[in-house]
């Protein structure tokens, strides 16, 4: 049956635009595709091919190439030398990697499937694909996707569902053109703060991550439809509690003078600062206070701002609230903050475990431990900041 299809095809020459054997139990990739130099679809879906045929680099005119639901282990090298192809579909096949070189021709490319493979990485050369719109790799077993992923300016629609990624990069920003990101089922923990820079991002899902509070600024996101099931979203439920000023490391404080300096234009330190490169490189890492704008270095408080997402969006049900992460340089703007704004500390107990939205601290008192006000006793539960550390780690979030 194939063999009479590819005959007829072959008849064609070089007038034969398609050819379509989906489904036929072909082992092999027909190697007389050589004579096929106008071929500008080839459908091959459904079949058991473990490898393309190296005669497949001679189909320069090639658009479309499905060879999902196949025996590959590899985005093929020879994929290289299909200049004018626009879409790629892999999905359904054995993939766990790149050959080297296959992204190097593909500039033409639109959409590529990688859906339902085994890919645990995919290599930076992505960047390549200069045009690409569509890319999906769902159901694969990636643990990260390269920064230079997000050098694709193109990029329109990105879907990672199901896959095992714990970050997203902060160059995620550079995609400006991204409309649509799917995440749907993997082991994100925070989005990063760049994630406000998707100007033109209008659907959002990522149901069934371990997100708790979501960057500041993205209640500005122009989003239609976004979609969150399934996070440990910090909930609204404040706790009294206190807490005492830290002692800060000379560090910190050194570097907090030197980046409120540099803001207010001292010239001796503009210049000085240009003989320390060090010195550079650590208060490149500064951020600001939400309260009094100034800088700060590695020590603050993780607060969190509940916000009302848009009327313009689409959202999961039960979302009332959006949780938003502040960042606040001292316990002196602390006690300034607005009514929105709770501290986030973390309950340790024997019985259960829960992150609690600290509203009221009352000053003066002293111990690293805080007991919430309320029915709990000292022996059931302590209260502990857990976010004023310089290593901010994650509270243990308590859901209904
Ligand atoms: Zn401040």
């Amino acid at each position: 049956m194939a063999e009479r299809l590819l005959v007829r095809a072959l008849k064609g020459g070089k007038n034969t635009k398609i050819v379509t054997l989906n489904g036929k139990k072909i082992t092999k990739m027909p190697s007389t595709l050589e004579k096929l130099p106008g071929l500008k679809t080839l459908d091959l879906q459904n079949n058991r091919i473990p490898k393309v045929c190296p005669e497949i680099s001679t189909l320069t005119q090639l658009t479309s190439l499905n060879l999902g639901n196949n025996l590959l282990e590899e985005v093929p090298e020879e994929m290289k030398y299909l200049t004018s192809l626009k879409k790629l579909h892999l999905f359904g096949n054995r993939i766990h990697r790149f050959a080297s070189g296959a992204c190097d021709g593909l500039q033409n490319l639109i959409l590529l499937s990688l859906n339902n493979n085994q890919l645990t990485w995919i290599p930076p050369e992505v960047s390549r694909l200069k045009s690409l719109t569509y890319l999906s790799i769902n159901h694969n077993w990636l643990a990260s996707i390269p920064r230079e992923l997000c050098f694709l300016k193109n990029l329109s629609e990105l879907q990672l569902n199901y896959n095992q990624l714990i970050c997203i990069p902060e160059e995620i920003k550079f995609l400006k053109n991204l409309q649509k990101l799917f995440l749907v089922r993997n082991n994100i923990e925070v989005l990063p703060e760049g994630f406000c820079d998707l100007i033109n991002l209008r659907s959002l899902d990522i149901a069934g991550n371990v997100i708790q509070i979501f960057p500041s600024g993205f209640q500005n996101l122009k989003l239609r439809e976004f979609y969150c099931e399934e996070n440990p979203l910090l909930m609204k439920q404040p706790v009294h509690a206190v807490k005492q000023e830290g002692v800060w490391r000379l560090q910190e404080i050194t570097s907090r003078f030197i980046m409120n300096q540099l803001a207010e234009k001292n010239l001796f330190l503009m210049q000085a600062v240009e003989w320390y490169p060090q010195v550079r490189n650590i208060i490149s890492q500064g951020r600001k206070c939400a309260i009094c704008g100034k800088s700060f270095l590695a020590v603050w408080l993780e607060c969190v701002e509940f916000v009302p997402p848009s009327k313009n969006w689409k959202i999961s049900r039960n979302l009332q609230l959006v949780p938003l992460r502040i960042l606040i340089c001292s316990y002196k703007c602390f006690n300034q903050r607005g009514p929105n704004i709770f501290g986030i500390a973390q309950v340790e107990s024997r019985r259960k475990s829960l992150s609690s939205l600290v509203g009221k601290p009352a000053a003066g008192t002293l111990g690293t431990f805080c007991r919430p006000q309320g029915s709990r006793s000292h022996e059931d539960s302590d209260l502990q900041f857990g976010r004023d550390l310089e290593t901010p780690r994650p509270a243990i979030a308590y859901q209904d």
